[in-house]
């Protein structure tokens, strides 16, 4: 049975997770991070007092899809899920069982040593590079990258702002040789959510220019890939920052 520590701690619906199935978006607390933008910090700190067992998303998916299979999909994120490996299994067993056609995916930091048998779960992995300096070995994540399979669904992400891209890059150079091809290389502009919200400060994007010359300068790294930039958070933070200016 999995651990009584064993809860997720959010649950939504989504239709942009994990296209193109309409999703469940589940996290689980805590994380080995502490990342200064990180938005998530109420369930990395587990203060969120929300609890659904593995029993509740079972009850909820069947009774979502008793007449119709609206969700296809879930997705595992956090905090990191690799905290919870041997009890993410016997999860991903039991809903294999029950929703066969259900794809699985994972969000994780791949920075903790996975257990291999996770990987035959799962149908898509997303996975967030860090900046160098805060990897406790890095030859974990590089470890886990050279036995990384092909997946259905396989994306890189790059969280940037105006402090930290320079040694996310420099992360991501130095894994670049262990991503397929086929990945996606996502650069995620980080929200601004406000003072207070955070871990701790750091200057965000407010324009697509200064992006656009970012990638500019680095785009030797990325010519190789797919790369989707989020533009819509630096819209996002150029808003906040326009009305923090009226207060
Ligand atoms: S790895 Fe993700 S969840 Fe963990 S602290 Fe960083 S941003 Fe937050």
């Amino acid at each position: 049975m999995p651990s009584p520590t064993f809860y997720f701690n959010s649950l939504v619906k989504s239709a942009i997770d994990y296209p193109p199935y309409y999703s469940i978006f589940v996290t689980l607390p805590k994380c080995i991070f502490r990342c200064d933008y990180c938005y998530s910090k109420d369930i990395v700190e587990d203060k969120t007092g929300i609890r659904f067992t593995i029993n509740d998303i079972i009850d909820y998916i069947s009774k979502a899809n008793r007449k119709f299979r609206i969700i296809q999909a879930i997705v595992v994120s956090g905090g990191e899920p690799l905290l919870y490996q041997n009890d993410l299994i016997e999860f991903f067993e039991v809903l294999k069982i029950k929703f066969p056609y259900l794809k699985l995916r994972i969000d994780t930091t791949l920075a903790l040593n996975i257990d291999k048998r996770l990987y035959d779960y799962l149908d898509g992995i997303a996975v967030t590079i860090k900046p160098i300096s805060i990897y406790k070995d890095f030859r974990v994540l590089k470890n886990n990258l050279s036995a990384f399979p092909e997946f259905e669904f396989s994306e890189i992400r790059l969280t940037i702002h105006k402090n930290n891209y320079e040694e996310v890059f420099e992360t991501f150079l130095n894994v670049k040789d262990l991503i397929s091809e086929n990945s996606k290389i996502r650069i995620i502009p980080a929200v601004f959510l406000g003072k207070n919200h955070h871990f701790g400060s750091f200057d965000y994007f407010t324009s697509e220019d200064e992006i656009g010359d970012i990638l500019n300068e680095f785009k030797y790294l990325f010519e190789d890939f797919e790369l989707i930039v989020d533009f819509e958070n630096v819209k996002k933070n150029k808003q906040i920052a326009f009305l923090q200016s009226l207060f």
